[in-house]
């Protein structure tokens, strides 16, 4: 059923490194939710595979010394929304993280992979862009550390130099600490469906204004985006209707989306502005103000 050559199963992640190195032909495989369905289809005849799934430990979500929160590539996304961790501090993050796929897919499915491959319509992405979330990634040369939103170079393309993997994702304290958010994933059916548009949007409001405020879009550009000009607008802005309306229009001023099959471009761009007006009620919501503004 499956063509596949080998598999390698590293017990740490720098046997992983030193064995990628040694052969960079290998794919490496995590929760296989996207991979086993390329084999299937005969899109990967033979392939040798890295399996990350025995790597000790690199499913772990943990709080660090400083506050920032850890977590594992191999998490899965199930993971991701059981963590106490996560849903006290990064609820926004757990809010994604059930969206995604069925029960089934979240058991097996891993955030690693999810940003890995690169996907645009990826349901961890838009809030990880929101919480300046930071890439730990590993080859033979050592560690560098890079922010996500460096990380997509476009559709199905992210910037992982030969032979590198992902080991984890850092959300440094002063991203999350005090901000609330919300996520939102729009799809044509409510369950087992990838991501029309979506919005994340993460806040912080002090005597009625804005005092911190990021908004990501997916599936409204190439890759997930950050809309800049949006946020620059509503800081020190009173939280106000007339203030979020604008905000819906500069983050549809920020994406470039396009007609597909999920739906068509003006229909998209219907949602940005809606949508993000809608998650940014919601946030405000959670973070102790009505949202009725
Ligand atoms: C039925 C079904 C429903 C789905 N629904 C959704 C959905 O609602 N939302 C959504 O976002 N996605 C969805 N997906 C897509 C998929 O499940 C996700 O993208 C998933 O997170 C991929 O993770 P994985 O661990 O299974 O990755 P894998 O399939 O193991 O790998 C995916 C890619 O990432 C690379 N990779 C994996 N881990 C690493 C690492 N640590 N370092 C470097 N490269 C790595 C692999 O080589 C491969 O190219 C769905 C898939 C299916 C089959």
């Amino acid at each position: 059923m499956f063509d596949i050559g080998n598999v390698l199963e590293p017990k740490t992640i720098d046997e992983a490194v030193e064995m990628y190195n040694s052969n960079p032909n290998l794919k490496i495989i995590a929760g296989g939710t996207d991979v086993l369905i390329k084999l299937r289809h005969g899109e990967m005849e033979g392939a040798e595979l890295l399996s990350l799934r025995n790597i000790k430990g690199m499913d772990e979500i943990k709080m660090l010394e400083d506050g920032s929160i850890s977590i594992g590539a191999m998490a899965s996304f199930s993971q991701l929304f059981h963590s106490e961790i996560i849903n006290k501090n990064i609820f926004v993050l757990s809010e994604a993280a059930v969206s995604m796929g069925g029960p089934q897919v979240r058991n097996m499915a891993t955030v690693g992979g999810n940003i890995s491959n690169g996907a645009v319509s990826a349901d961890s992405a838009p809030t990880l862009f929101a919480l300046n979330a930071l890439l730990k990634l590993k080859s033979v040369n050592g560690e560098r550390i890079i922010p996500i939103t460096e990380f997509y170079e476009g559709p199905g393309r992210v910037r992982l130099q030969p032979s590198e993997i992902l080991e984890s994702i850092i959300i440094t304290k002063e991203n999350y600490n005090q901000l609330k958010g919300n996520y939102i994933k729009y799809c044509n059916r409510k369950a087992m469906d990838i991501a029309m548009l979506s919005v994340a949007v993460v806040c912080k409001v002090e005597a009625g204004k804005f005092s911190d405020i990021r908004i990501a879009l997916g599936v409204a550009a190439p890759t997930p985006i950050r809309c800049s000009e949006a946020e620059s607008y509503a800081i020190n802005k009173e939280v106000s209707e007339e203030t979020i309306k604008n905000i819906g229009q500069y983050a549809l001023k920020a994406s470039k989306a396009r007609d597909s099959w999920r739906g068509s471009k003006a229909y998209r761009e219907h949602l940005i502005d809606v949508l993000t007006q809608r998650a940014i009620k919601e946030a405000i919501k959670r973070a102790g103000g009505n949202g009725n503004e």
